[in-house]
C-alpha cells in the first residue's frame, strides 16, 4: 500500500471521472478485449471512453450567493464527477454519458465557517447538500436522486484534508474529514504511527467518507470497522456544531459519535475526527492454505476467530473468488493469513494460526515464515492475491465497457446460518443470471472480515449481459440478492453502507421505534431536510 502523498488525489476531479482510480490505469482497449475472450458474450469492442468536451450537463438551477462564490464550481468536469459514486450502475451511467443527476454547483469549503455558510444558504433556499468525500460510494450515496429541492450542491470535503496534531502519548491524531488514505498515512508515518485502516479503495476515498458510511478495512478480525478506531468526532450540522469529548471509552448513555458513525451525509457534515493510531508495524508474516471444501475453510476461520490468535489478514477466497484472483483454479479454496506487530516477532503465532487452519484439511501452498516489514516479500499466495485485489476494480470497469455485468454485494451472518446462506445465494443467483441474461455467470465469494461470532461474505457477480440492457439486467439482480440476504437476516450491508440503493432492505432491516427515532433526529438535526435526502429516511 503506497503511503507517498504523491500518490494522493488532491480531488475526485483528478481520477478517471468515468470509472475507479486513476486515468492511466484503467484497461486498455486491447485488453478490454481480451476480457471478451475469457468471457464469451461479451461485446467485440469496448465502449469508448467518455471524453471530457462530449460531457452535456443541463444548466445549473441557481447560482451561489455572491458570499460563496469564491468556492463554488459549476464547471461540468467538476458536476459530472461529483453526479455518482463508482458502483456498477455509476460507471455505466457515465459511459453513457448519462447525467441527469449532476449537482448544480460543486462547493469546496476551505473552514468549518464556509460549511456553516452553505448550510445556513441551502436551508433558506431549499438547496439540498450531499457532502461528498471522493465519491467512492457504491451504493448511491452521493447522488441526489430526489427531485424536492429547489437545486442540488455536492459539498466536497477535499480541500479540508489535513492531520492537524499527533498526541503520540495517548496514540491518537486530530485529521480533517477530507483527507485520502495515502496522504493521511503519509502524515502519520512522519511520527512513526499509522492509523493502519486500508480498504481497498484506500487511495480515493476519505476519512469523513469512512466515518460516514463506517467502513471496512485492514484488520480482518477485531478491530474490522472504522468505528473502532475513532475516539471523538467533530460534525456541522443545520442546528449548530456537535462535538464529542476526547475519551478512551465512556459508559455516559448512548454513544455521542455513534450518532454521526454511519450517519452518510443525512444529520450532519463530519468535519474532523480524533482517530486511535498505533505504531506502524516491524514484524509481519503471511501465509497461504488450500481447501479443496470451502465449508472446511469456514470451519478453519470460525475457529481461528474463537481462538483469540487474531491474524491481521484472515481471508478466505471460496474456489471462483481464488481463480478470479490469480490463486487457485478453480477446484480450491485459498485462505490468506497475515500477522503482524510492532512489538514482538510473530512467526510463532502465525505458526499457530496455520496449524489451526490444516485440522480442518488446508494445505499450506508454501510455508510459513516471518518477513521483517516489505510487503514485497509476502507469502506467494498472499501476495498474488494483493496485487489481484487492487487491480480487481479496475477490470470491472473494463467487463462494464464490454458491455458485460460485474459487480459486488456483501453482508455479514452468525456461523450456524454461514454455509446455507453461501449455497442458497450462490443458486439463487445462477438461476436469475440465467433468466435475466440468458447465459451462465461466475459467482465468487470471498470472507472479507471474520469475528467469533460470524463472518462477512462478500459476492462478486460477473456476467455477459446477454442482450439485455447492463443496468436493467443488474438491478434484476441485485434484488435477488437483497432478497435472499433478508430472507436469511443477513445484514444488507457489513461495510458498504446504506446509500440509495440499499434502502429498501434496510428499511426492514431496522425496527420500527429505531426509524422514528432516527426520523425525529433527522427533523432536529435538519430541519429543512436539506442534507442528503433520501439516506436512511424519506425526504
Ligand atoms: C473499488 C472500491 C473498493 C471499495 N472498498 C471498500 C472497502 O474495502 N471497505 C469499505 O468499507 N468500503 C469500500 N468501498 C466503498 C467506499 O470506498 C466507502 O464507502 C468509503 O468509506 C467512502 O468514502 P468516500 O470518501 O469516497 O465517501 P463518498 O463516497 O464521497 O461518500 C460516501 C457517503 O458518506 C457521506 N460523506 C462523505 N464525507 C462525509 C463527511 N465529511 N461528512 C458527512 N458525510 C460524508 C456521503 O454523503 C455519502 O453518503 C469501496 C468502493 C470502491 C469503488
Amino acid at each position: 500500500m503506497t503511503t507517498s502523498p504523491a500518490a494522493a488525489p488532491r480531488n475526485a476531479s483528478e481520477g478517471s471521472g468515468w470509472g475507479w482510480g486513476w486515468t492511466e490505469k484503467a484497461l486498455s482497449d486491447d485488453e478490454c478485449r481480451a476480457l471478451g475472450q475469457m468471457m464469451p458474450g461479451l461485446d467485440a469492442d469496448p465502449i469508448p471512453i467518455p471524453r471530457a468536451y462530449d460531457l452535456r450537463l443541463a444548466t445549473p438551477r441557481i447560482a451561489p450567493p455572491p458570499t460563496l462564490a469564491a468556492i463554488c464550481s459549476t464547471e461540468p468536469r467538476d458536476r459530472a464527477s461529483h453526479t455518482y459514486g463508482k458502483a456498477f450502475r455509476d460507471i455505466v451511467r457515465a459511459l453513457r454519458l448519462d447525467y441527469d443527476h449532476a449537482p448544480d454547483l460543486v462547493a469546496r469549503p476551505r473552514n468549518e465557517q464556509d460549511i456553516v455558510d452553505v448550510l445556513d444558504w441551502a436551508s433558506a433556499a431549499d438547496v439540498a447538500v450531499i457532502p461528498y468525500g471522493a465519491g467512492s460510494s457504491v451504493v448511491g450515496g452521493v447522488e441526489c436522486r430526489s427531485a424536492e429541492h429547489h437545486a442540488v450542491v455536492s459539498l466536497d470535503l477535499a480541500t479540508m484534508r489535513d492531520v492537524l496534531e499527533v498526541d503520540r502519548t495517548s496514540h491518537a491524531a486530530l485529521i480533517q474529514a477530507g483527507a485520502f488514505g495515502p496522504e493521511l498515512e503519509h502524515r502519520l508515518a512522519a511520527h512513526g504511527l499509522t492509523l493502519r485502516f486500508f480498504p481497498q479503495s484506500f487511495e480515493f476515498s476519505t476519512l469523513g467518507g469512512w466515518l460516514a458510511t463506517r467502513a471496512g478495512g485492514h484488520f480482518a478480525t477485531g478491530e474490522t470497522h472504522i468505528d473502532d478506531l475513532t475516539e471523538a468526532i467533530r460534525a456541522v450540522t443545520p442546528r449548530g456544531v456537535s462535538e464529542s469529548w476526547r475519551l478512551p471509552a465512556s459508559g455516559a448513555g448512548p454513544s455521542h459519535d455513534r450518532l454521526f458513525l454511519g450517519s452518510e451525509g443525512a444529520l450532519g457534515v463530519i468535519t474532523q475526527a480524533w482517530m486511535r493510531v498505533r505504531p506502524r508495524p516491524t514484524h509481519r508474516a503471511s501465509a497461504s492454505l488450500r481447501f479443496a471444501d470451502v465449508h472446511q475453510g469456514f470451519a478453519a476461520v470460525r475457529a481461528i476467530t474463537q481462538s483469540g490468535l487474531r491474524p491481521a489478514n484472515c481471508r478466505l477466497l471460496d474456489p471462483a473468488e481464488a481463480m478470479l484472483s490469480g490463486v487457485g483454479d478453480g477446484r480450491a479454496g485459498v485462505l490468506v493469513l497475515g500477522v503482524e506487530s510492532a512489538t514482538a516477532p510473530v512467526d510463532d503465532r502465525l505458526a499457530e494460526i496455520v496449524a489451526l487452519a490444516s485440522d480442518f484439511g488446508g494445505a499450506t501452498t508454501s510455508p510459513p515464515g516471518e518477513r521483517a516489514s516489505s510487503r514485497d516479500t509476502d507469502d506467494e499466495g498472499a501476495a498474488t492475491w494483493r496485487s489481484a485485489f487492487l487491480r480487481m476494480p479496475y477490470v470491472r470497469d473494463g467487463v462494464a465497457r464490454m458491455g458485460g455485468i460485474a459487480e459486488t454485494f456483501e453482508t455479514a451472518i452468525t456461523w450456524d446460518r454461514l454455509a446455507e446462506l453461501y449455497e442458497s445465494v450462490r443458486e439463487e443467483l445462477r438461476a436469475a443470471i440465467k433468466e435475466v441474461c440468458g447465459v451462465d455467470g461466475i459467482i465468487a465469494c470471498r470472507l472479507t472480515h471474520a469475528y467469533p461470532d460470524g463472518a462477512a461474505p462478500y459476492f462478486t457477480v460477473t456476467a455477459p449481459a446477454g442482450g439485455a440492457d447492463q443496468l436493467r439486467a443488474w438491478d434484476a439482480l441485485k434484488v435477488v440478492a437483497g432478497d435472499a440476504l433478508a430472507r436469511h437476516s443477513a445484514t444488507i450491508t457489513h461495510h458498504h453502507a446504506v446509500g440509495r440503493d440499499h434502502r429498501p432492505w434496510y428499511d426492514r432491516q431496522r425496527s420500527e421505534p429505531f426509524g422514528a427515532a432516527l426520523r425525529a433526529v433527522k427533523r432536529e438535526l435538519d430541519p429543512a431536510g436539506i442534507l442528503n435526502p433520501g439516506i436512511l429516511i424519506d425526504p
